[in-house]
Formats: structure tokens, C-alpha cells, sequence
């Protein structure tokens, strides 16, 4: 059945005309994929509902922050609740206690803790902190790796730089970027080169461990540990982006599941709960380089938002009920084989791929594996569209951009599964006529 998209169309384009491009961030805009993006009405578990009153079963979840669905109760009312007590005070509170020692109590290389309220700025000040705490100025990160829009790291900045066309961006000074050096994920050997021709001046090595930004990408076995090595072994720091895999591929993060503890962890997303939020986090001894201890300047008005720390809360206790994150791996791995068994249906076996990580997954419009950016690019793009288009006819909402992720949460249910599955058939057999 078509969907009634009037109201939509309508309020998209009264949009366009105050805010750029209709939207507040980039690849919300359907750049990749055509046509009008649904205006979001409200959300309730795994479901989002437009103003034109369809309801999608929901694969985006907020980029990431909805591990628990749309409205988790216990999250809404601790929202509610410290917003009737005040929204922000600019002093402390017990809340941002609680949570940095949640956050220092899941995740094993942090002690402390310090909120900002975004991802964007908690990468920007992981570089900081690392060049301060070093007195050395390079970072390595890899093409295709995301850390949010601060000059430094707007290289080869995957997902919606790539989804556009713009592997950089307009208005970056050439000396904002003399000090990044890029390399290919999963290419242990490009890192060990960047070292040699750094001579010494490699502040740190910035990783998202398992990349989110180019499609899903996992760490091939071994990639993690290399990289912890050579760190060591010419005193750069190892910084984790785990502003997408934080909370999600387990409660301790990518570093748990992979066992390599990095120096400093840039976190977000589920950390807020949906509210906006970023973190720094990682031994006393860096950490307590940040002002006002010590000489790294940092600073937010809203930092530790009160309500971002009560709903924060409220999501990372969800998270430790008993057998959480094994059924989330169920859901999961039950999506990902009726999404391949779909794609054979459609003949398209050996002509797709899927890479997932936990909740984290991604459907590529070519033959596997994909290991790396270069990968991921060469993707039937074209196909992509066609299949998120028909997806999205069926009341199934995908990421618009082949280079995210989809994020599965706990929401989810068997039949929101096999509804996805049997919409995927379908849009599959649409893409394979481009494929
Ligand atoms: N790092 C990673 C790994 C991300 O995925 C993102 C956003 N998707 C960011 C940083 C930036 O976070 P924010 O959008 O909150 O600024």
C-alpha cells in the first residue's frame, strides 16, 4: 500500500525555506537516496510514526542512542522528571556522579569522566587532551573513520561526507589538517608506515574499533592489538571512538569485546539515551590533564546537562537486566540471516553482503568481504537506493546512505523481524534489476 506523504511533503518544504537543506544534519536530507524524508511525528518502542500518521518499523533509532527503542519508559519519566526540577544549573549535580561512575564501572580502562554534548566535541577534545598530554601534534586516522565535523578530522570522513560526494568539506584550512595523517582500516602496515615518517611526533592513533562510518567495517583479528603495539612502542596514545559502539556491542564496549584497552575512549549516543550528550573518558592520570586540573582547556554551559544525565542513567541501568545484550545478539543475528535469506531469494546470494557487529549492521550492495573504506565505496549505490526506497514503502525505515549502520534494539520483536524480512524480499527483487 503507497503511503499518504501529503502532510509530509508540505511541512519538508515549509522547512527548506528556514532551515538548510530541511534538515539539521546532513544526511537526514535523502542526499543518496531521493525523494522527501518522512517528518517524525512521534516514536514508541521500535516504531517512528510521520505526520501523515504511517508508521515504520524503525532501523534507525537516532543514529545510534536508542539501543532500548523510541520513549523507553523508565528513560521518559526520568526526563520528566528532572525537567519539572530544572533543566540546567551550570553546577554540579549527583546525577553526572552517578553516570561517570557507571560509565568507570562498565568500561574498564576509565576512571574518569568528562561530559560534553556531542560526539563531535568529545573527539575534538580526545585530540586535544592527547596532543597536551604528549606535547606531540600528529594523529593518525583511517579514511572512511567518522569523529564528528572538527576541521582536524573532517579527512575522509565517511558516512554523510561521503553519502554527498564531499570526502572533506569547504572552509578547512590546509594547516587545520597538515598534522592528520590517514590511513586504510584494517591495514596494520599503513600504520606502521605513518610511525616511521611521523619521526616521533605521532600523538595519537584515533580508531572507531569497529568502524560505523563506512557501512559496518569489524576489526579483522589481531588489527586492535597491532595497533595497541605500535602505539606502546613509540609513546602515542590509542584513543577508541566509541561514540557509536559504547554501550552497544557490549555493556563495556568494542574494548571488551575485543579485549584492547585503549588510553583514551570518546564516547556518546547511548551514554544519553537520546538526549544530547559526549564523554571523554580514561585513566586519572591523562584525564586529569583537562582544566581545571590540569593545562588542557576545555569547557561546556550545558556539559552534564542534568536531564541528558537523568535519562543517561535511566538507559544504562536498563542495560544491565539479566541477558540483555545476548538477546539483543539473537534479534540480531535473526535479522541478519532472514535479510540474507531474502537477498537469496532474490537471487542476489554472493551479490550482497552483510558485515554486523551485535546490533550494528549493514547490508552491502556488492560481493564481500568488506574490509575497508576503499570496500565499502565500491558499492552498488544505485541499488542501494532503489532497495531503500522500496523498504521504505513498505513501512520499514532504514538509514538513508549505504554507509551507516542499522541499529537493532531491544524493541525490536520476532514479528517486526519477519515483517523487515519479507519487505526486504521484495525491495531486493526491485534492486536486483540494477544489480
Ligand atoms: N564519532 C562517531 C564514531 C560517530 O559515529 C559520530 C556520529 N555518528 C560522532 C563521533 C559524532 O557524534 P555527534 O554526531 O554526536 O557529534
Amino acid at each position: 500500500m503507497l503511503r499518504q506523504t501529503e502532510k509530509c511533503q508540505a511541512a519538508f518544504a515549509r522547512g527548506e525555506k528556514v532551515l538548510v537543506g530541511g534538515v539539521n544534519s546532513p544526511v537526514r536530507a535523502f542526499a543518496a537516496v531521493g525523494g522527501t524524508p518522512p517528518t517524525i511525528a512521534k516514536g514508541k518502542g521500535a516504531y517512528v510514526t510521520d505526520i501523515d500518521g504511517n508508521t515504520y518499523i524503525d532501523y534507525v533509532g537516532s543514529y545510534g542512542p536508542l539501543i532500548l527503542g523510541h520513549a523507553y519508559e523508565q528513560a521518559a519519566t526520568a526526563i520528566g522528571k528532572q525537567a519539572i526540577r530544572g533543566a540546567s544549573y551550570g553546577a554540579p549535580t549527583t546525577d553526572e556522579t552517578l553516570l561517570a561512575e557507571a560509565i568507570a564501572a562498565a568500561i574498564e580502562s576509565v576512571e574518569k569522566v568528562r561530559f560534553v554534548s556531542s560526539g563531535t566535541e568529545a573527539a575534538m577534545t580526545a585530540v586535544r587532551l592527547a596532543r597536551g598530554a604528549t606535547g606531540r601534534s600528529k594523529i593518525i586516522k583511517c579514511a572512511g573513520g567518522y569523529h564528528g565535523h572538527m576541521d582536524a578530522l573532517l579527512v575522509s570522513a565517511g558516512s554523510g561526507a561521503t553519502t554527498l560526494g564531499v570526502p572533506s568539506s569547504a572552509g578547512i584550512p590546509a594547516s587545520a589538517v597538515a598534522d592528520t595523517i590517514l590511513v586504510g582500516y584494517n591495514d596494520v602496515n599503513e600504520v606502521k608506515q605513518a610511525f616511521d615518517l611521523a619521526n616521533g611526533q605521532v600523538a595519537a592513533v584515533l580508531i572507531e574499533p569497529v568502524a560505523g562510518n563506512m557501512g559496518v567495517v569489524p576489526p579483522e583479528t589481531g588489527y586492535l592489538s597491532d595497533l595497541r603495539t605500535l602505539c606502546d612502542g613509540s609513546g602515542a596514545l590509542l584513543i577508541f571512538d566509541e561514540v557509536m559502539t559504547g554501550f552497544r556491542v557490549s555493556y563495556g564496549g568494542a574494548q571488551q569485546l575485543y579485549g584492547v584497552r585503549p588510553d583514551i575512549t570518546v564516547l556518546g549516543k547511548i551514554i544519553g539515551g537520546g538526549m544530547p550528550v559526549g564523554a571523554i573518558a580514561g585513566p586519572a592520570k591523562l584525564m586529569d590533564h583537562l582544566a581545571p586540573l590540569g593545562s588542557v582547556y576545555q569547557a561546556g554551559t550545558l556539559s552534564g546537562n542534568p536531564v541528558t544525565m537523568a535519562c543517561g542513567l535511566a538507559t544504562i541501568s536498563a542495560l544491565r537486566s539479566e541477558g540483555f545484550y545476548e538477546q539483543l545478539e539473537d534479534t540480531s543475528a535473526n535479522l541478519e540471516a532472514g535479510i540474507l535469506r531474502a537477498a537469496a531469494a532474490a537471487n542476489l546470494e554472493g551479490k550482497v553482503c552483510i558485515n554486523r557487529v551485535g546490533s550494528m549492521l549493514c547490508c552491502f550492495f556488492r560481493a564481500g568481504p568488506v574490509r575497508n573504506y576503499k570496500e565499502a565505496k565500491s558499492s552498488n549505490l544505485q541499488a542501494f537506493a532503489v532497495y531503500f526506497q522500496a523498504m521504505l514503502q513498505a513501512g520499514i525505515y532504514l538509514p538513508p546512505s549505504q554507509f551507516e549502520s542499522i541499529f537493532v534494539s531491544s524493541a525490536h520483536t520476532k514479528i517486526d523481524l519477519k515483517r523487515t524480512v519479507e519487505a526486504a524480499e521484495e525491495a531486493f527483487a526491485e534492486a536486483a534489476k540494477l544489480m
